[in-house]
């Protein structure tokens, strides 16, 4: 790994952004970095390496994510699980209720055969997780503390001029830079954007009793409640609330915080101890309009920024990753240009549907929780007893929350390796 550039430096692939989407691309392409591809990895943030210890990871907050079984298998693919395994907490059950009304449904891992309905990892552990693992690769240079002021498109892929004037070429390059890319509104791409006039409030708790790997998802006329379970008593809460409300909770002293999140939850977990840092994030839905062009793809938030309520975004962002790194891998061995726009474009024809579907489910599940209607409180009261009777509908329920509900990642089962890239190279594992 190396960690400054000269002027005219050419690179086989450029990615914006070191957040989690962009260090996933890097572990999933590994194989044709062990032969020769040229990666460049660029964050306006500053990441300190002191001794291989990364002391403070960009875009990884206060925040945990909620991993699908799925992503977990990619994150074991990628080499990245075992850094993982001692702080990321099993969901074993899933209770999701009503606030003040009958109606409430379970999900057990058990009754799926699965370890795991998924896992909750704080962001900063994920972060040092994914970051860490870069170093031992190489032909990846890492330009962190460094803005990329303009893109030019030229033939055969794209120049980027950076904010200390040097200019580097790339075939392809990655805009993984988040939901407000400057860099594709620069390069003309439109974004669809929806406000949902709402603001997820983000905090841990440390509750009096142990949580046994139960998650809580509570909805109320006000918006939905989740209590994901971390480490023994602690929880990650992740509470939706509209503006207003939010900056008047987010002011109060923590125990009139702590007794009005109790209200919200009831004692299902138990009674609150301790209330952790607070954040807010504004929620809206974000769509880019276009996420490919020859010699770019737009990744992650930059693509695609959903609702937080069912734990998508990055679970989402990752699939999508390991299809395009899939992609990149066969175009590598076949000696394809990266930038090829037919590749491109069978890349995102691949990913439309899991995107459609995954969208949809998370932009229609806010809405018909968080309607102060009374019908609809009561239809969904009487949805979540009906999902309690059903078998099928559970299973799906649990089946996409698990990230299982879309097709595979076209990867072989073994963690990624040289190997793997000589199987690919002879075509017969895709
Ligand atoms: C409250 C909340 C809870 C969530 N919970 C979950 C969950 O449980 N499960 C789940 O799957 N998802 C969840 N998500 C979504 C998840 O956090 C995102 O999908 C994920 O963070 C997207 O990562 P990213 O790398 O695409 O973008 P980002 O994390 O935004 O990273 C973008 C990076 O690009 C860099 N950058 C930007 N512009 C430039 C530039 N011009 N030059 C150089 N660098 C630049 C930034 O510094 C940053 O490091 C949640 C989101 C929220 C708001």
């Amino acid at each position: 790994m190396t960690n400054s550039v000269s002027s005219s430096t050419a690179f086989d692939l450029v990615i914006l952004g070191a957040g989690m989407t962009g260090a996933s691309l890097v572990h999933l392409l590994q194989p044709a970095l062990q032969t020769g591809m040229r990666i460049a990895l660029i964050d306006r943030q500053q990441i300190h390496w002191t001794e291989d210890v990364l002391e403070r990871p960009p875009s990884f907050d206060g925040r945990a994510t909620a991993l699908a079984w799925g992503s977990r298998q990619l994150l074991r693919r990628m080499g990245c699980w075992e850094a993982l395994i001692d702080r990321a907490c099993a969901i074993q059950h899933i209770q999701v209720s009503d606030r003040g009304r009958f109606g409430q449904t379970h999900l057990h891992a058990s009754e799926q055969g699965t370890e795991a309905l998924g896992y909750i990892v704080e962001n900063a552990v994920l972060g040092r997780a994914l970051l860490q693992g870069l170093g031992a690769y190489p032909n990846v240079t890492l330009l962190s503390d460094t803005d990329v002021q303009r893109v030019d498109m030229i033939s055969g892929g794209s120049q980027l001029t950076l904010a200390g004037g040097e200019s580097i070429t790339t075939a392809l390059l990655v805009l993984a830079d988040g939901g407000r890319s400057g860099l594709a509104q620069q390069l003309g791409i439109r974004q669809q954007r929806e406000e949902y006039d709402s603001v997820a409030l983000v905090t841990q708790v440390e509750m009096d009793r142990e949580h046994l790997h139960w998650a809580y998802e509570r909805f109320s006329d006000h918006g939905p409640v989740a209590f994901l379970p971390l480490q023994q008593r602690h929880f990650a809460v992740v509470w939706t609330l509209p503006p207003d409300d939010c900056e008047r909770i987010l002011a109060l002293p923590d125990p009139l915080f702590a007794e009005q999140l109790q209200q919200q939850i009831g004692y299902r977990c138990g009674r609150i101890k301790r209330i952790g840092e607070r954040f807010s994030y504004p929620l809206a839905l974000v769509c880019s309009c276009e996420q490919v062009r020859r010699g770019l793809v737009l990744l992650g938030n930059a693509a695609h920024s959903l609702h937080p309520v069912a734990g998508q975004g990055f679970n989402l962002a990752l699939r999508d990753t390991a299809a395009l790194a899939a992609r990149l891998l066969e175009s590598w061995a076949m000696k394809r240009p990266l930038g090829d726009l037919a590749v491109l474009l069978d890349y995102a024809q691949q990913q439309q549907r899991d995107q459609g579907n995954t969208i949809i489910a998370s932009d229609l599940l806010p809405r018909l929780f968080a309607h102060p209607g009374k019908l609809t409180a009561l239809g969904r009261g009487a949805g979540l007893m009906a999902l309690a009777s059903l078998t099928t509908p559970r299973r799906l329920l649990a089946l996409h929350a698990m990230g299982l509900g879309q097709p595979a990642p076209r990867f072989a089962s073994a963690p990624i390796s040289a190997q793997s890239f000589s199987r690919l190279e002879s075509a017969d594992a895709l």
